[in-house]
């Protein structure tokens, strides 16, 4: 029997509370203001007057943003220039219109200039006043007469705001539902007294494809468990986002490092950065022998932990040290991780990456397949080592294996895992011609669109958790399957079969 959640865990570890307990360590904390709804497409009155973009504080801190910018895609954007404190558990209204007898009935905090929300298709982008993306959202067709709930979900509660009395002066015709007016559902989000609170939706799961360079990065998080899928090529780059995320003196419960190539490894040893008090809990991996010196400062510092009693290090191929080539872990929101065990006879550290498969609260909304830079033969082993029977290999997102090589990808592949969407990692300038024109062709084939984050730089998936909802997705620019600078059609024989 292979091992099913964290009570299987338990029965090949001797860590059993320790790992209870770690993956039900909240880790969010500190100031955190994110884009909660959108009105895009009003009904009542024009676009030009009714569109809204509402901002929360989800932190414990108030934020004053002066000088944070609003972008969306076909537009100039704005910045804040004046002082605008949003306190903990609150939200501020900016609009297109300030004017609430001709905007829909809307109380406006602040009128912005140079964004035009797109009703076919746009994103809006929450910048900090240091450039940091606090939050993006995006849309292919937006709800017409209501907002995009994009963060607001069951961390809200309806304001005390009270509503226009009466319709607009100006309007014409019979009284209309007040259906647009933000004063009547503005959110107000539950004040979080302190940084150890849970997530304002314990059951949401959030994965991150971060732009960290040529390399993978994914960080996942739900209901307050944290999980990291390799590190990407340079400690500064994870830095990076460790402080834009607030991971800085917080628990990560698992780390999964897929293979022993230092674009997935490197920026890992940043997590052992002693001035970031990071601790992490488990850390898997192939443990092959490597002769790379800076793997070994990596592994030097997981030896060090292991002595300390802070971590417990696994092996991608027995990964419940049960002798079972399947270990699941389950999160504190309820989504689940199937640990696979790679190709044990693989040729080349490529080939030695594990299958990761993350499978949402709610299974029928979002699963996503993460095999870091296997290649077709790592990949056919998965086809044939019983992975598609169980956990099955039928996603909804693909991580394309090996950014985006033609050699990370096969007909037979995306025939058993049929994703709606893959997310290539990957840096604008590389030397591999990444992403491989015959993979694009591929994917293409296979109808399967693609974001990539050296074009469309972090790709965030949202899934709220719940029977019945959808995943989103949002980038920082950029649309679906674009070019990059660097692709190009790969001569190896294997893609020219
Ligand atoms: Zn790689």
């Amino acid at each position: 029997m292979r091992c099913a959640a964290l009570l299987a865990i338990s029965a090949c570890s001797d860590s059993r509370s320790a790992l209870q307990h770690a993956l039900r360590q909240p880790t969010l904390s500190g100031s955190d203001v994110i884009i909660s709804r959108v009105m895009a497409d009003p009904s009542l009155v024009p676009d030009d007057r009714g569109e809204w973009i509402e901002l929360a504080n989800l932190g414990s801190d108030s934020t004053d943003l002066r000088g944070w910018q609003l972008q969306s895609a076909r537009d100039p954007g704005f910045t804040i220039a004046r002082s605008l404190v949003v306190p903990p558990g609150e939200t501020v209204m900016l609009g297109r219109n300030g004017d609430s007898t001709v905007n829909g009935g809307v109380h406006v905090d602040l009128v912005y200039t140079g964004i035009v929300l797109g009703n076919s298709g746009d994103w809006v982008v929450l910048r900090d006043a240091t450039g940091v993306t606090a939050d993006s959202v995006e849309w292919d067709v937006p709800p017409t007469g209501s907002p995009i709930d994009h963060r607001s979900d069951r961390s809200v509660k309806p304001t005390t705001r009270p509503a226009p009395a009466t319709a607009p002066a100006s309007s014409v015709g019979p009284p209309v539902p007040n259906a647009e007016s933000a004063a009547t559902t503005t959110p107000t989000l539950r004040p979080r007294a302190t940084s150890t609170q849970p997530l304002p939706s314990p059951r949401e799961l959030i994965v991150r494809v971060l732009d960290v360079g040529q390399g993978d990065a994914i960080l996942i998080r739900n209901g307050g468990s944290t999980v990291l899928v390799d590190g990407g090529p340079t400690p500064y780059a994870l830095g990076d986002h460790l402080d834009a995320l607030g991971l800085n003196g917080s628990t990560i419960d698992a780390v999964i490092l897929t293979h022993a190539h230092a674009d997935h490894y490197q920026g890992l040893r940043e997590l052992f950065a002693s001035r970031r008090h990071i601790t992490v809990r488990y850390f898997w991996e192939n443990q092959d022998p490597s002769p790379n010196v800076t793997l070994q400062k990596l592994r030097d510092s997981i030896a060090s932990r292991v002595r300390a009693g802070s971590l417990t290090y696994r092996d991608t191929d027995d990964p419940c040290v049960n002798g079972q080539p399947i270990c699941t872990v389950t999160l504190k929101g309820g989504a689940r991780l199937h640990i696979m065990r790679p190709d044990p006879d693989g040729h080349g550290a490529n080939n030695r990456s594990p299958a990761i498969k993350l499978v949402g609260p709610d299974s029928a909304s979002f699963t996503m397949w993460m095999a870091g830079d296997a290649e077709a033969e790592d990949i056919g082993w998965f086809t044939r080592a019983g992975y598609r029977g169980s956990p099955g290999m039928r996603v909804d997102v693909l991580k394309a294996d090996h950014h985006g090589s033609c050699n990370g990808v096969t007909d037979l592949y995306l025939d058993l895992l049929k994703p709606s969407l893959v997310v290539a990692s990957l840096a604008a300038a590389n030397d591999y011609g990444h992403m491989h024109s015959q993979a694009k062709a591929m994917y293409s084939r296979h109808g399967v669109p693609w974001y990539r984050t050296d074009q469309n730089g972090t790709i965030t998936l949202r899934s709220p958790g719940e029977p019945g909802s959808r995943y989103t997705v949002s980038v920082e620019r950029g649309g679906k399957n674009m070019p990059g600078p660097s692709d190009r059609r790969s001569s190896s024989p294997e893609c020219e079969r």
